[in-house]
């Protein structure tokens, strides 16, 4: 079994981010600039977010976190994405999700101008993807290829089942492994609550990909031997034996599904700190304006 470590991979790639970063200031390009909104003070998120400002710091990109109670009112939100869609000095722009049940999460998503939505979230970059057009493809989904792509993991003609089909990663990743080219030409099924069957169909993957929230859910005699695990499932649980009090569990009975595996990503240190980095990249491509004018 080898571990597929995305602490190492993170740390790798922010220093190449770092240099094209430089780079593009040496030959009179501007400090890329990422804003972050974020609402409320749900502590998933805001660990969430600082983890993003902290890293745009890593690589010489400028951050603004901007902050609004739980309670304000959706049309102030907008009001503030449209004042930073206009303005020329932010090249990207995320809103942390979740959002208090009285927003409505498409309509602030949609609001996000194309060309800044570096989360890759807006329906325009969506369906962009899903046509193979040039796009921000949304940061987990890039993470976890990025992962398959640097650790040379074969996905030709490999059955890859993805257990989990929300708009941001699950339906993203299952669509972008079954396009042409590589990492792609993979046979997918995507399972879900309704799935019947999932031990059966998850213990068929070559590779298989857990994005539920649900912790452990996916045991050894769900797995494959010698398959490749990818874990994006992160769920804070108490723990007393952490200082903080809590610690990150994923989706994968890592213990006992890790001896079966080819390889496997560990929650904390996989897919988490690839999410990040991709959120990165797509905000440096948003200030060299390669995707977009
Ligand atoms: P959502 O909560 O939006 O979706 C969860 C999906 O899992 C749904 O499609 C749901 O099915 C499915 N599901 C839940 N329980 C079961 C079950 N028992 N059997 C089969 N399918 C099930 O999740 P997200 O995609 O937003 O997040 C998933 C996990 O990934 C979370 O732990 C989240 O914290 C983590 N995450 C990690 C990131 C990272 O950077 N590593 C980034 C984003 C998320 P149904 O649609 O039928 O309800």
């Amino acid at each position: 079994m080898q571990l597929l470590d995305g602490r190492k991979l993170a740390e790798e790639i922010k220093k190449e981010i770092a240099d094209e970063v430089s780079a593009f200031k040496a030959t009179g390009g501007k400090t890329p600039h990422l804003a972050a909104i974020l609402v409320g003070h749900d502590a998933a998120s805001e660990s969430y977010v600082a983890g993003k400002v902290k890293a745009c710091a890593e690589v010489g990109i400028r951050s603004t976190l901007i902050r609004f109670e739980e309670n304000i009112e959706e049309n102030i939100l907008i009001e503030k994405i449209t004042e930073i869609n206009e303005n020329n000095d932010i090249d990207g722009l995320i809103v942390q999700l979740p959002l208090p049940g009285h927003i409505s999460e498409n309509r602030i998503i949609e609001t996000i101008a194309v060309n800044k939505d570096v989360d890759g979230f807006h329906p325009v970059n969506i369906g962009r993807m899903v046509i193979g057009m040039p796009c921000y493809i949304s940061a987990t989904p890039a993470g976890i290829l990025e992962i398959l792509r640097r650790y040379n993991i074969r996905t030709e003609g490999k059955l890859c089942v993805v257990v989990g089909r929300s708009n941001i990663v699950g339906k993203p990743v299952s669509i972008l492994l079954s396009q042409k080219g590589y990492p792609g030409n993979a046979t997918v099924t995507l399972c879900h609550s309704k799935t019947i069957n999932l031990k059966e169909i998850a213990s068929k993957a070559d590779i298989l990909i857990a994005a539920m929230g649900q912790p452990g859910f996916i045991k050894a005699d769900m797995v494959k031997e010698g398959a490749v695990v990818i874990d994006v499932g992160i769920t804070r649980i108490k723990s007393d034996k952490t200082k903080s009090g809590w610690k990150l569990t994923g989706d994968v009975q890592f213990d006992e599904v890790a001896p079966k595996c080819s390889y496997i990503t560990p929650v904390p240190g996989g897919v988490g700190l690839l999410t990040v980095v991709s959120l990165l990249k797509n905000t440096l491509l948003a200030a060299k304006k390669s995707i977009y004018n």
